[in-house]
């Protein structure tokens, strides 16, 4: 966390781009979220099994969000390391639906084609997709092999994966379903990313 990070969390809110308000519009209309029934009282970012990897605690994206902070809250890592678990939303005295909020920022991010925070976490999604539509179901070994192949990262993780191949964790030959012709039309045209 940088010091404008820590500024517009705990100080008076530091502004370095233009508010855009219809931004607080579009998150409210794709999220189905009132946000503005926040009142920051973070009990959120204390549930949250991820905070300590983002760059902003999950509060401080709605903040962001009603601030109209287009470019901060898109190009924040929060939006993507989000696993949208929703132990925040079980915590949050509001019920507010942070994981939604949070799906709804990577979608205006895609569309957008803002600057990502985390290409990497990116990268993986992409991979997982990818198989679906390949074989109607995820192979694990795939996504992982194209992954690390993606983010030129080959070697990390190999004790991990060649466990998991000994202890027959993974399987070598992906399995494909029946009729996947027809399940791959589900996705025709329906990714711009
Ligand atoms: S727990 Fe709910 S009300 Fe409290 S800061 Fe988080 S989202 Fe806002
Ligand atoms: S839904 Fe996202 S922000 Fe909420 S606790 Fe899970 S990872 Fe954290």
């Amino acid at each position: 966390m940088d010091n404008n990070q820590r500024k517009l969390l705990s100080g008076p809110v530091y502004i370095d781009t233009k508010p855009n308000h219809l931004f607080s519009a579009e998150v409210a209309q794709k999220s189905h979220v009132d946000f503005n029934l926040c009142y920051h009282c973070r009990c959120c970012g204390n549930g949250c099994p991820f905070v300590e990897m983002m760059d902003f605690p999950p509060n401080s994206i709605i903040r962001l969000v009603q601030l109209g902070l287009k470019k901060e809250a898109l190009g924040s890592s929060t939006i993507w390391i989000c696993a949208g678990c929703h132990t925040c939303s079980m915590q949050c005295p509001m019920a507010i639906d942070m994981a939604a909020i949070m799906d709804s920022l990577r979608q205006i991010s895609l569309e957008e084609k803002a600057k990502i925070g985390e290409p990497d976490v990116l990268a993986f999604h992409k991979e997982v997709l990818n198989s679906i539509e390949r074989y109607g179901r995820t192979s694990k070994l795939d996504i992982m092999l194209r992954y690390k192949i993606k983010t030129r990262n080959l070697f990390s993780d190999f004790n991990v994966g060649l466990k998991m191949i000994t202890k027959r964790k993974l399987n070598l030959i992906p399995s494909i379903i029946k009729g996947i012709e027809k399940f791959k039309e589900l996705f025709k045209g329906k990714r711009n990313w």
